[in-house]
């Protein structure tokens, strides 16, 4: 069976076909620059080789979406005959609000309801919409699957997912905490278990999705209790842009101060805040290290904040599960950065996890157990693979 995964963005597009009989990635490929006018570039992967079309004019995601299957269907690059092999095609959505706990199977129904929560993520559940929206023109007949970055948090207990602000804001409007990245908790909660050899009923995991967007997530028993994230990707940690949990007060404060209006605040606090905000020097976690070996104290300074605050999240999370298994690390920065993993666990032998500092830095990128073997909490790297869950639900659902 093979599995189409589309990431639509506004602007962009990101995709990959899978043959779930194997679980194997057969082509990738992204675009950018989607109805800007002009200068877009298509890049595919398949069969080992990287092919990059560059100038193209992209007016819609219709057209991107044709042009993928252009290229899975092409007689020298492409890796199936036609665009009747992909028996299914699972579309990654944002916001689920509290209508989808689980992915389902996308029908004219719930493409509405999907209309109606773009007032909770307005930046993404459009470009997600017009993905699918894309994908039912070009393929009317192929059966597709909606898949939540929300809908693994949905069994947070309302203790964890209201807040502290006047109950009606809930009844009236939805706001809570809905949590983000759930398919990387997902993927790699349950991943843990297999390593660990244990029912992820039996366990008490802290999983920290450290990359451009960063959450932790308490799951205890294989369902999520707690995130960091809230009614949008802005709360919790601090992360590459984004502010994490600030003072609310600090809104009217510097709007006054700046004179900003409050679009103008929105951007500060998503795109010029986080790691890139304190430091001065950006938003990738490689720059910071090479800008603090030298010397660059607020790049250094926005390291510490980054791990004092991941710690902070481990701790926090031990405490709600009355006591944790494993502390996973994973995405671009859990994945890679050793020096992160390393200042996020140091002081927390107390809770029992203890990492092999040693055996930590030579791991980049690959699934390994990073604790001690008397270490009672397991500290693992898993690489995520929030693709394969999309995929893995659509084989499910278009079953
Ligand atoms: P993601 O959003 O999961 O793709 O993560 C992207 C982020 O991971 C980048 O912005 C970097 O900050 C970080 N990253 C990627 N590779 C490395 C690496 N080798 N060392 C440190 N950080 C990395």
């Amino acid at each position: 069976m093979k599995v189409l995964v589309i990431n639509a963005g506004s602007s962009s597009m990101k995709y990959q076909l899978f043959d779930m009989d194997n679980e194997q990635v057969i082509a990738k490929g992204g675009m950018d620059r989607i109805g800007l006018g002009g200068g877009s570039e298509h890049k595919y992967v398949a069969n080992g080789e990287t092919y990059k079309d560059t100038d193209l004019d992209i007016p819609n995601h219709e057209d991107a979406i044709q042009r993928v299957l252009n290229k899975l269907t092409d007689a020298t690059v492409g890796v199936i005959k036609s665009m009747d092999e992909i028996d299914a095609v699972g579309h990654r959505v944002v916001h689920g609000g509290e209508k989808f706990a689980c992915s389902v199977k996308i029908t004219d129904e719930v493409v509405s309801v999907m209309e109606s929560l773009i007032d909770l993520a307005p930046l993404h559940n459009p470009a997600n919409l017009q993905g699918i929206a894309a994908c039912k023109a070009v393929m009317p007949n192929t059966p597709m699957v909606g898949v939540f970055d929300t809908a693994f948090h949905q069994t947070m207990p309302a203790r964890s997912y209201i807040y502290g602000i006047p109950y009606e804001a809930y009844e009236d409007h939805q706001v809570r905490r809905y949590g983000f990245h759930g398919s990387s908790h997902k993927f790699v909660s349950q991943r843990c278990a297999e390593i660990l050899g244990k029912k992820p009923e039996e366990l008490n995991i802290v999983s920290c999705h450290l990359g451009n967007g960063s959450s932790v997530a308490a799951i205890q028993g294989g369902k999520c209790v707690d995130t960091t994230m809230g009614l949008t990707p802005l709360e919790g940690l601090p992360m590459g842009t984004r502010c994490g949990n600030i003072d609310p007060a600090i809104i009217r404060f510097l709007m006054n101060k700046y004179n900003m209006t409050i679009d103008e605040m929105d951007a500060y606090l998503n795109k010029k805040s986080g790691v890139l905000g304190v430091s001065g020097v950006g938003s990738d976690f490689r720059d910071l290290s090479a800008a603090a070996e030298q010397g660059n104290m607020r790049a250094q300074l926005a390291l510490d904040i980054f791990t004092y605050n991941v710690k902070k999240f481990i701790g926090a999370y031990a405490a709600a599960m009355g006591g944790v298994d494993a502390i996973i690390f994973t995405a671009g920065i859990g994945e890679n950065d050793d020096y992160v993993r390393a200042e996020s666990v140091k002081g927390l032998e107390f809770l029992g996890a203890k990492m092999n500092f040693d055996l930590n830095k030579t791991i980049h990128g690959k699934e390994t157990i990073v604790s001690t073997d008397d270490s009672s909490v397991k500290i693992i790297v898993i690489p995520t693979n929030e693709e394969l869950v999309i995929a893995r639900d659509t084989k499910e659902l278009s079953k």
